[in-house]
């Protein structure tokens, strides 16, 4: 018996096997859920189905395209999950883009337009797609949803610029779908990682040096792993959190707790 048995669970954000979902994707096969995936271009179609293609599973794994930037794409996306699942039990967002120009520099020369586009693909689109994912989640009588934050949110991070902001909104876009859905027993949370090198994080400049500092300083004096946020994914798709909603969760060894 597995944690998550006869558990539907759509997966946003596999970009390659380096990919913080795709960690989350395996804890959540390992323990018997059934899984579907959406991705975002055409570049990034045969590597998702190349690694949906290596869980083994009598299911058929529905792989499907969808942009967050086009709403039309959003709303099929879950339409075609309807169709094909009638619910939904859990939903991981592990989306984020900005612009590299956006991310270095001088903040008070960030431009509206990268901005708006961090803010729309990285924080507006949980709201997007949880409105979409709702009413899925009631009719399988409440659901887990799932995003991943950092540390940035709350403290500055040089030369995250554009996304701290746009995580800043996310944490907060958690706390205001996690207050609105409650009481379908629909919990919406985020977990803050801590860095792994992965394409998303390979736009950030200093990643290398952030990780030396947690071997060096965090509590637990190592970096963390993909599969280690995979398995706090688990748990938060699981029932084991169920009395947890609204909470950014941190996964980074006890690095948030620093001051000095
Ligand atoms: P990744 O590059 O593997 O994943 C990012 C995903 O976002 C990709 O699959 C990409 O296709 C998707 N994406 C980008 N624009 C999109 C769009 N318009 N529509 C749909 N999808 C789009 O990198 P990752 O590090 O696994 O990132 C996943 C999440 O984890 C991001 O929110 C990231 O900010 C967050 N995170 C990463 C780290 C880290 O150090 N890697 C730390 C904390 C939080």
């Amino acid at each position: 018996m597995g944690l998550m048995d006869g558990k539907k669970c759509l997966i946003m954000g596999v970009a390659n096997q380096r990919s913080i979902a795709w960690g989350i994707s395996q804890a959540l096969h390992r323990e018997g859920a059934q899984l579907a995936f959406a991705y975002a271009g055409d570049r990034l179609r045969d590597n998702v189905l190349k690694l949906a293609g290596t869980l083994e599973t009598d299911e058929e794994i529905p792989v499907v395209a969808c942009d967050v930037q086009d709403s039309s794409q959003i709303e099929a996306l879950f339409a075609g999950l309807k169709e094909r699942w009638g619910g939904l039990d859990v939903f991981v967002h592990s989306v984020a883009f900005a612009r590299q120009e956006d991310l270095a520099g001088a903040y008070s020369e960030l431009s509206w337009d990268g901005y708006a586009l961090a803010q729309h693909v990285s924080a507006y689109s949980l709201i997007e797609t949880s409105r979409y994912a709702r009413p899925l989640m009631e009719t399988a009588g409440g659901g887990s949803i799932m995003t991943l934050s950092y540390l940035a949110a709350e403290r500055v991070v040089e030369k995250y610029n554009v996304m701290a902001v746009a995580k800043a909104a996310l944490e907060c876009n958690v706390r205001y779908l996690a207050a609105e859905f409650g009481p379908s027993n629909i919990r919406v949370n985020a977990i803050s990682a801590g860095p792994l090198k992965t394409l998303a994080a390979s736009a950030v400049k200093g990643i290398s040096t952030a990780r030396d500092l947690m071997e060096e300083r965090a509590p637990l004096r190592r970096n963390i792993t993909q599969e280690e946020v995979g398995n706090v994914g688990l748990f938060l798709a699981s029932h084991l959190s169920s009395c947890i909603t609204g909470e950014t969760i941190y996964a980074d060894n006890g690095f948030n707790i620093l001051a000095m």
